[in-house]
C-alpha cells in the first residue's frame, strides 16, 4: 500500500512563504516502525532567520484591518476542513491514533481557526474615568508581537491551531517548532496557511533538533513570548531559558488527573466517561483520567464492569476500521507503562485487565485495569500516559478530595455523582483548572483550558485564549483644556 499523501505531505520547512531544507530525518509510523516520510533537520541558524521573517512581516500583518486577518483565517479554516481526511490520514500514519480520533482532532483544530476569524474584530479597548479633567485614560490592546510556539505530538493538529488562530487573529506572527516525530501535521498546515493567502513570514514552521531550536526561540530578544505544550520538565526549562529576555510564557504542561466515580453516580455514564477519558489516544493526553478513585458501595459492580468493556476493546493500527486504540508513540513509551505497572505490582496492585505488551507485538499495549493503586507508586505521581487505568477505593468526600488533590499538577479533574450540594462541593474543592462533573471529555474549542499549579500558566480557547497574545497599551491623553 502506498501510504503517502502526497497532496499535503511535505518535506522541507516553511519559512518566510518558501519551502526551504533538505529532507533527513525520518518519520516513522508507530504503528509499524516504518518511514513514512522525511522532513529537514534544521538548527538554530535557519530558527534565527525565521525570526527574522516572522519579525518583517509583523510590520504588515498588525497594520492589516481585523477584518482582512479574519478573512484570511476563515480561508484558512475551510481548507482544514476541506482537508480533514488528509489530515487524518496523515496524523494517523505519524501518530497512531485510529482515523476516527484524527478526523474529530482535525475537526476540533479547525475550531480554533473559526473562534480565533471571529474574535480577530472583537479585540476591544477601553476608556476609564480619569482622575484629572483635564485628561483621559485610554487603553487600546496591541500584538505582543512575534511568537515562538512549541507543540508535542500527542495532539500534531490541534495543538498548533489553537496558538497560531489566537496568534495570528490578534496580529502577531509566528515560528512553530512542532513535536520531532509528527511534523507532517504541521507542515500540512502550513501548505494550507500558504493556500489560503496568509502572508509570507506571518507562520513559519522549522522542525528538527528541540535544544538547538528551542534554544534560539527562547534566548532570542525578538521573540516576545513562548507559547508551550507539552511536559513539566521541559516547560521549566523554556522557562528557565526564556528568563533573561523576560518573555511572556504561555505553559500548558501535564497533568495527573483524578476520576472519582461517587456512589450515588450513573455508573453507566461514569463507564462511557472513563473510557473515553482514560483510553483514548491510547492514554496520551494531559488530561487522561491518571487515577481512578471509586466510592466503596460501587468499587466492585463498577471495577468489573471496566473490566468487561476494556476486553472487548479493539487494538491494533489506527489506520484499520474499527480499531478502538492504537499503538503508543514510541519504545520509551511503552518501557514507561511497563514500568508503572511493574512498580505498581511490587507494590500491592493487583492486575485486573490486561497488565501486559499487546500480542500485537511493537508498540501496543493491552488496556490495562489496575486495583489497589496507592500513594507509593509510580503511577500516582506521575502521569502513565499509556492505557492504564488504576483504581482506587475511598469511603468518603473529604478524603477523596484530599487524595486528588495530593499532586502538584493541577490540569484536569472528573467526577461523577448527582447530589447537587456535593456536585458543587466537589467541584470547588478540586486543585485543578478543569473540571468534568458527569462528563469524561472536556475539550472543545469553546471553553478556556489551562492549568493551576505546575500544570502550566494561561489558558488557551474561548475568548479568554487570545488575551495571552495581546499588550494592554494605557495611554494618557492630558492638556485637553488648553
Ligand atoms: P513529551 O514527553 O510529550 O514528548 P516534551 O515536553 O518532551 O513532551 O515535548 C514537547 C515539545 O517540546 C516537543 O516539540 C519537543 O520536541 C519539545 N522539546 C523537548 N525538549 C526541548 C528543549 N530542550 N527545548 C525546546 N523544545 C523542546
Amino acid at each position: 500500500m502506498d501510504q503517502k499523501v502526497p497532496d499535503l505531505q511535505k518535506d522541507q520547512c516553511y519559512i518566510d512563504g518558501t519551502w526551504v531544507g533538505t529532507p533527513s530525518r525520518a518519520v516513522v509510523d508507530p504503528a509499524t516502525g516504518e518511514q513514512v516520510g522525511e522532513v529537514p533537520n534544521l538548527g538554530a541558524d535557519e530558527t534565527r532567520a525565521a525570526i527574522a521573517a516572522a519579525e518583517t512581516a509583523l510590520k504588515g500583518w498588525r497594520a492589516l484591518l481585523a477584518s482582512e486577518r479574519a478573512a484570511l483565517l476563515h480561508r484558512w479554516y475551510a481548507l482544514q476542513t476541506e482537508h480533514v481526511d488528509e489530515l487524518a490520514r496523515l496524523m494517523t500514519l505519524e501518530q497512531g491514533k485510529p482515523l476516527d480520533e484524527a478526523r474529530g482532532e482535525v475537526l476540533y483544530g479547525a475550531g480554533f481557526t473559526r473562534l480565533a476569524a471571529e474574535q480577530a474584530g472583537k479585540i476591544l479597548g477601553e476608556t476609564i474615568p480619569t482622575h484629572k479633567a483635564d485628561a483621559r485614560i485610554v487603553v487600546i490592546k496591541q500584538p505582543i508581537g512575534v511568537v515562538g510556539a512549541i507543540t508535542p505530538w500527542n495532539f500534531p493538529n490541534a495543538m498548533i491551531t489553537r496558538k497560531a488562530g489566537p496568534a495570528l487573529a490578534a496580529g502577531c506572527t509566528m515560528v512553530l517548532k512542532p513535536a520531532g516525530v509528527t511534523p507532517l501535521s504541521a507542515l500540512a498546515l502550513a501548505e494550507l496557511a500558504d493556500r489560503a493567502g496568509i502572508p509570507k513570514g506571518v507562520f513559519n514552521v522549522v522542525t528538527g533538533d528541540a535544544a538547538p531550536i528551542g534554544g534560539e526561540l527562547t534566548g532570542n530578544p525578538s521573540v516576545r513570548m513562548i507559547s508551550f505544550t507539552g511536559s513539566t520538565q521541559v516547560g521549566k526549562l523554556l522557562a528557565r531559558q526564556s528568563a533573561d529576555t523576560v518573555k511572556r510564557m504561555a505553559l500548558e504542561l501535564g497533568g495527573n488527573a483524578p476520576f472519582i466515580v461517587f456512589d450515588d453516580a450513573d455508573l453507566d455514564a461514569a463507564l462511557d466517561g472513563l473510557m473515553a477519558s482514560k483510553f483514548r489516544n491510547t492514554g496520551q493526553t494531559c488530561v487522561c483520567a491518571n487515577r481512578i478513585f471509586v466510592q466503596s458501595g460501587v468499587f466492585d459492580r463498577f471495577s468489573e464492569m471496566l473490566v468487561e468493556r476494556v476486553a472487548t476493546m479493539p487494538v491494533g493500527p489506527g489506520i484499520e476500521e474499527g480499531v478502538a486504540m492504537g499503538p503508543l508513540i514510541n519504545d520509551a513509551a511503552v518501557e514507561k507503562v511497563e514500568t508503572h505497572v511493574r512498580d505498581a505490582v511490587e507494590k500491592g496492585a493487583r492486575v485486573l485487565a490486561g497488565g501486559e505488551r499487546h500480542e500485537r507485538g511493537g508498540r501496543f499495549y493491552q488496556p490495562t485495569v489496575l486495583t489497589g493503586a496507592g500513594p507509593e507508586m509510580l503511577l500516582w505521581n506521575d502521569e502513565t500516559f499509556g492505557p492504564v487505568a488504576p483504581l482506587i477505593k475511598f469511603e468518603d468526600e473529604a478524603e477523596v478530595i484530599d487524595m486528588a488533590n495530593d499532586t502538584e499538577s493541577g490540569l484536569a479533574a472528573y467526577f461523577y455523582a448527582r447530589d447537587l450540594g456535593r456536585v458543587w462541593r466537589v467541584a470547588e474543592a478540586l486543585e485543578t483548572g478543569i473540571v468534568g462533573v458527569n462528563e469524561g471529555i472536556i475539550s472543545t474549542p469553546n471553553a478556556p483550558f489551562g492549568g493551576i499549579k505546575e500544570s502550566g500558566l494561561g489558558r488557551e480557547g474561548s475568548h479568554h485564549g487570545i488575551e495571552e497574545y495581546i499588550e494592554m497599551k494605557y495611554i494618557l491623553m492630558g492638556g485637553l483644556d488648553g
